[in-house]
């Protein structure tokens, strides 16, 4: 079964609420898929949305076809009958910035001889996890703080400097999402119009384990 569904938050990170028509049911668990797709689920590091749909409470869960299916603590409408579904703004707004804020930190460090091998956009629990590329791991108080510097240098200059993020879909279906001239990626998140969205870049933790790098950071919607 094929479902219609737009990936509306990927055109729109600050698409919050829109009234659209039912095109599925499912009965176990009960939920509902919708035509227009403004709630991201879970992947990537970013967590799910958090949403209603008519004022209910709804968990989100997305299948093998990745389309996502809302699931109202309220029961489930009929099939062709249209909802309301809204998305905590605040909550899009805060994971859409720590989301970018995390490819902005990684082109940031990348540069300086390493290769990122894991991440988390997780509010609270933010991380890059790098592998060496050429660098060193910094020992110590001081060479941490140092590498922190040398990254938030970086990092607060390209804010300075306002630049887009933009996606595409390629030919293989694939979306990369690109910082002007900086950086392009893989990635079916959510973003920030311009690195000037972001605020409170901050790097709060660096450990280094087993030979990797690993780097706590955060970040605020502007
Ligand atoms: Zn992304």
């Amino acid at each position: 079964m094929s479902v219609e569904q737009s990936r509306a938050y990927w055109q729109d990170t600050y698409l919050f609420q829109t009234r659209t028509e039912v095109v599925a049911t499912s009965a176990e668990p009960a939920g509902i898929a919708v035509r227009e797709g403004i709630v991201h689920p879970k992947g990537g590091g970013q967590p799910d949305d958090v949403v209603t749909v008519d004022g209910s409470p709804a968990s989100v869960s997305k299948d093998a076809d990745g389309v996502v299916w809302l699931h109202p603590e309220s029961g489930v409408a009929q099939e062709g009958s249209e909802v309301d579904v809204a998305i905590d703004p605040d909550v899009r707004r805060r994971h859409a910035a720590l989301h970018s804020a995390g490819h902005l930190l990684d082109a940031c460090v990348t540069p300086l001889g390493y290769r990122n091998v894991g991440l988390s956009h997780t509010p609270g629990q933010a991380f890059l996890l790098y592998d060496l590329d050429g660098g060193s791991l910094p020992e110590g108080e001081d060479e941490k703080a140092a590498l922190v510097e040398r990254v938030l240098e970086r990092a607060r200059e390209h804010v300075a400097a306002a630049l887009a993020y933009s996606a595409e879909v390629d030919d293989e279906g694939v979306r990369r999402v690109s910082i002007e001239n900086l950086q392009t990626d893989p990635c079916g998140g959510t973003h920030v119009r311009s690195t000037a969205d972001l605020a409170g870049i901050a790097i709060t933790r660096v450990r280094t384990k087993k030979g990797q790098l690993k780097l706590s950071y955060t970040a605020e919607h502007a």
